[in-house]
């Protein structure tokens, strides 16, 4: 166990990033490159193994928490690998990505610094990986059964290779070019390498998942066809529906969906363009939108060499603690500062965000590209224009990152298989995964597409969840775990937390 006293004796100590100058110079992680595990080891010590860990209620996968820590704690890295993959496909994954909910619901939060439970995470799943735990574990008997998994986010790829290691025949089906979905071409090689995802896609091929890419089911490959070719359906294919700014001017050239834009910074990093043909380089850049996939446009932009950076907020300003309605273990809306603020901040001296404020029109230079944007500050709740506060701002690239409203409508897949929508506008399930109004049963729904726009660590707890519904469906019972349920939520405010939120 864990030193009962160690939080007394160990204050916190993150992982410290790289320094903002270095790491604006090169796309590897902020925290590419160090020896991390004394520190770490240290800092899992403070864990107080409490009799009721409540940072479990703020982890979706149901992660042992406590268990790894102390394992971690005395350098038994084999054990505390196999503790963090109890219960998450993807360790790597999350200990770079999540925005650590169980951290705001640490018992040592309430009137101390939580735990690092992030870096430990990252630690235990990348160190087990240099020591050779990553070993491919392909199942003991087939069960002749097969399964079609649409979509390899996070989701899809986390139902698979549970559905594999069941000894189910899988193939997933991409309609990108590559594997990954939002981890490939959305998330920045900043925040978490490529070479991650590589990694276990090749752990997975060699478990028996198969993958085809290029394959938009509903579209050219129809979806009623493959669900004859398969004995159950996994519609793992996100929230892909982007919110659109209907303000004047947006027809110019130089205004951009935020993840057009991030998907061709990942493809320079996949080698597929030498220069993206969607650059801030040179340019004064407006992202519209104060969420985190704004943070990922201004982190990009950063790196490409933009002359100035504005990101643009309609929500007030949070405040630095918890507010009255959100008290611990809940993870709490406070004004947080990413990575990219940070490094705005180096860079220019100043938080590149401006709050409570809408965009009014774009305003072009006359041969059909936008040189500025206007904007107006608006009231706080209710977000009405305040007069006499319109500015103009210089723009000659404008970013989208306004959020998404559901699985995309275009294309067959929802007609094809007879999927409903629920009241959000994500593809309707029951509490066990299984899609109301499937035409055929056997056809589950997982991850964004359900839930509507959330994060890797639900998305992988979804992923397995569904699987464990899956099996139970082919086989009449299931030895895989499910902690969660398509109806739960996590434990905000609003219960919902969203990428971006907080
Ligand atoms: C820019 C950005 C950055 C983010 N960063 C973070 C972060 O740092 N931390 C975090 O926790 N969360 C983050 N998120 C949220 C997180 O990425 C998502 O919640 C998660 O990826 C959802 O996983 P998913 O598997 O449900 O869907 P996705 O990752 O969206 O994958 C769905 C896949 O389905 C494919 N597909 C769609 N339709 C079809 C079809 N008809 N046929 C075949 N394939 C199809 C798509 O091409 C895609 O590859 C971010 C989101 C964005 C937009
Ligand atoms: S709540 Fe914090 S201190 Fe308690 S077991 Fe979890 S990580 Fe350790």
């Amino acid at each position: 166990m864990t030193d009962p006293f160690g939080f007394l004796r160990i204050p916190r100590k993150a992982v410290p990033a790289r320094p903002v100058e270095e790491r604006l110079g090169d796309w590897r992680e902020v925290y590419a490159g160090q020896a991390l595990l004394p520190l770490v080891s240290e800092q899992a010590d403070r864990c107080m193994d409490c009799g009721i860990p409540f940072c479990h209620t703020g982890c979706p996968l149901g992660n042992l928490i406590p268990e790894w820590n102390a394992y971690a704690a005395h350098g038994d890295w084999r054990a505390a690998y196999e503790r963090l993959h109890a219960t998450n496909n993807f360790p790597e994954f999350t200990g770079r990505l999540c925005p650590a909910p169980c951290e705001d619901a640490c018992v040592l939060t309430i009137n101390a610094d939580p735990v690092t439970i992030k870096n430990v995470e990252q630690t235990i799943a990348d160190e087990g990986r240099r020591r050779g735990y990553q070993a491919p574990r392909p199942p003991e008997r087939r069960s002749g059964r097969a399964v079609a998994v649409i979509g390899s986010g996070p989701a899809g790829l986390a139902a698979a290779q549970q559905l594999t290691r069941a000894g189910h025949r899988v193939v997933v089906h991409e309609r990108a070019d590559r594997i990954g979905g939002l981890l490939r071409y959305g998330i920045p090689e900043f925040k978490m390498e490529k070479v991650h995802l590589d990694r276990r896609i090749e752990q997975m091929r060699a478990e028996g998942t198969a993958f085809v890419t290029g394959c938009d089911i509903g579209g050219e490959v129809g979806a009623a066809e493959l669900r004859h070719g398969y004995d159950a359906v996994v519609v793992a294919v996100g929230a892909g529906e982007r919110r659109e700014l209907a303000v004047p001017g947006r027809e110019l050239r130089g205004i951009h969906q935020a993840m057009d834009y991030l998907t061709c910074a990942n493809r320079v990093r996949e080698g597929d363009f030498a220069v993206s043909p969607v650059t801030a380089e040179g340019s004064h850049v407006v992202i519209v939108g104060g969420g985190d996939t704004g943070s990922d446009c201004l982190g990009t932009a950063l790196r490409q060499g933009a002359l100035s950076v504005v990101q643009l907020d309609i929500n007030p300003e949070p405040g630095p603690g918890r507010a009255d309605g959100e008290p611990w273990p809940v993870y709490p809306k406070v004004y947080r500062i990413s990575h990219a603020h940070e490094e705005a901040r180096g860079r220019e001296g100043s938080d590149p965000r401006i709050f409570s404020c809408a965009t009014l029109h774009f305003e072009g230079d006359g041969a059909g590209r936008v040189r500025a944007l206007r904007l107006t500050a608006v009231e706080p709740m209710a977000r009405r224009p305040l007069g006499g506060s319109e500015r103009v701002l210089p723009a000659g690239l404008v970013l989208l990152a306004l959020g998404f409203s559901g699985p995309e409508r275009a294309g067959g897949l929802r007609e094809q298989l007879g999927l409903e929508l629920d009241e959000r506008g994500n593809y309707a399930r029951d509490a066990a995964f299984a899609a109301a109004g499937g035409r055929t049963p056997g056809v589950f729904v997982a991850g964004d597409a359900g839930r509507g726009q959330s994060l890797v660590v639900w998305a992988i707890a979804e992923g397995r969840s569904a699987a464990a519904a899956v099996d139970r469906h082919l086989t009449g019972s299931t030895a895989l775990p499910a902690a969660v349920a398509a109806h739960d939520r996590p434990m905000t405010a609003l219960g919902r937390l969203r990428y971006g939120d907080g």
